[in-house]
């Protein structure tokens, strides 16, 4: 070929001019240093916050930080092979997960792989790992309940699907219990359940994990866990995939729980990335988006409106405290994130009260809407009845002769905490509950020895339960107590007290 020189001098500037640098450099940067699971890069200039990147080690990273020339990005794997100088590619997509009903049933880790040991997980969807919670006209007021099964919570702080109600104490004090009692009593109610596991031990998920397999609950619920071993960025990034996971079924109308456990653990682990990202550390050393952490994370759950399919994502975010004090930063954020807080003192937890709820303290400020009529019904005065015995209780310590009133108060006090306190693994239906509840709260136990108590409304159910069971068929299907009903269980108690007895002081 005989090209003149000029021509191919035109050719080559046209093609050099045309040439864009600019994105050759923004799609690939190089690392300027690597550590703790942190990476800054240079270049990158047009990545996007939450963005997925590559590494040339085939790891990947989610970015984190946006400053002036470099970008702060969190390893989703490890750290071996990168170093000064290697290249890392953008993927112009978000950090996202795996999501599907096949993931039901499986443990994950905080980027959605499995770690049970079952093999790989078949999906075709992903979703994003961090999502844009919908606004307000994309949902519906919180009306139906989520019962946990536990008779103090579903009494006196009831849940709704597509509430968000936090669970708050000292450590040791029963969080866990709650949350797992309530997983387990959602056993054909129709709810997904996903239990985040935040900076636990791996043996700690394991007994869970066997926990939920004994009683069935495997077969509809989902753990992601990032362990106490997993790097910050890990632990970070798992609450916000459990969420995702959630989605999934929410956008598809379906009822979701999602237990976070916990979120203080999850609120260290971001203020070692961000000190390691060298943000400037805030009040108790968090950094200052610490509220932001949490309240995205809350919001996505809601219950959506029939044009969204009416799905729900009811959360139990769990708050860890130091000797009980909730005005420190991180309770006090997410109390104010949440729609009431099951509030659980180690004093009641040691004096055998258990679950250790502080009646006074708890609150769900959803309330009687997301209530089952049977148990509002007979629940009455129990909230106050309580709160008069604990006044009455430290008012009359020393003295001796107390006027019959108080003592019946006293009294019919006593009976009610011990009637509200529930062994492990053992969510109470509607049905017995609402009938325990009305025999109790009516104080038509008043005659039973209060060491007896238990036992004996747990046989009266039973009892119930056997030779009527239409009362507890039409409690379950109608979820009310109507009149004759209620004196056919009033007869039914006279009868079974002749039966027994002994029973009777
Ligand atoms: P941590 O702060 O370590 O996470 P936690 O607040 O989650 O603790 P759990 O692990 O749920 O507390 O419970 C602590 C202990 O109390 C466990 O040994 C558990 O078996 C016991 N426990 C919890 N709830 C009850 C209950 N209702 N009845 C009897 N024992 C209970
Ligand atoms: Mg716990």
């Amino acid at each position: 070929m005989n090209a003149r020189p000029e021509e191919i001098v035109s050719l080559l500037r046209e093609k050099i001019e045309g040439y864009d640098v600019r994105t050759q450099r923004a799609e690939t940067g190089t690392v300027l240093e690597i550590g703790d699971g942190i990476a800054t890069l240079y270049g990158l200039q047009e990545a996007v916050y939450g963005e997925l990147l590559e590494f040339e080690t085939g790891v990947q990273g989610m970015v984190l930080d946006l400053k002036r020339d470099t970008v702060g990005c969190v390893l989703l794997g490890s750290e071996e092979g990168i170093k000064e100088g290697t290249v890392v590619k953008r993927t112009g997509r978000p950090a996202s997960v795996p999501v599907g009903d096949s993931m039901i049933g499986r443990v994950v880790d905080a980027l959605g792989f499995p770690i049970d040991g079952k093999g790989p997980i078949e999906t075709t969807e992903t979703r994003p790992i961090e999502f844009e919670a919908l606004g307000v006209v994309s949902r519906k007021a919180v009306t139906v309940p989520l019962q946990t099964g536990i008779l103090a919570i579903d009494t006196m702080v009831p849940i709704g699907r597509g509430q968000r109600e936090l669970i708050i104490g000292d450590r040791q004090t029963g969080k866990t219990a709650i949350a797992v009692d309530t997983i387990l009593n959602q056993k054909g109610q129709n709810v997904i359940c996903i239990y985040v596991a935040v900076g636990q031990k791996a043996s700690t998920i394991a007994r869970l994990r066997n926990v939920l397999e004994q009683h069935d609950a495997m077969d509809y619920s989902i753990i992601v866990a990032a362990n106490a071993s997993d790097s910050a960025p890990l632990q970070y990034l798992a609450p916000y995939a459990g969420a995702a996971i959630g989605e999934h079924f929410m956008f598809q109308g379906k009822d979701v729980l999602i237990i976070y456990d916990d979120l203080s653990k999850h609120a260290v682990a971001y203020r070692a990335l961000s000190l390691l990202l060298r943000r400037s550390p805030g009040r108790e050393a968090y950094p200052g988006d610490i509220f932001y952490l949490h309240s995205r994370l809350l919001e996505r759950a809601c219950r959506l409106s029939e044009e969204y399919g009416g799905g729900s994502m009811t959360a139990l975010p769990i708050i860890e405290t130091l000797a009980g004090d909730v005005s420190a930063y991180i309770p006090t954020n997410v109390i104010s994130i949440t729609d009431g807080q099951i509030y659980l003192e180690t004093d009641l937890f040691n004096s055998g009260q258990r679950p250790a709820i502080n009646v006074g303290l708890s609150v769900s400020r959803v309330g009687g809407a997301a209530q089952t009529r049977a148990i509002k019904k007979t629940t009455g005065t129990l909230r106050i009845d309580l709160a008069r015995f604990r006044e009455l209780e430290i008012f009359t310590q020393f003295s001796s002769d107390l006027d019959s009133l108080t003592q019946n108060s006293l009294e019919h006090g006593k009976r009610l905490l011990e009637i509200l306190k529930q062994p492990r693994y053992h969510p109470m239906g509607v049905a017995r509950a609402t009938v325990i509840l009305y025999v109790s709260t009516n104080g038509l136990l008043s005659d039973i020895p209060i060491a007896q108590i238990t036992s004996f409304a747990q046989s009266f159910a039973d009892c119930i339960e056997k030779q009527h069971s239409d009362v507890m068929e039409t409690i379950e299907q109608s979820g009310d107590l109507p009149g004759p009903f209620i004196e056919v269980v009033r007869a039914a108690l006279e009868e079974f007290k002749k039966q027994v007895g002994s029973w009777q002081a």
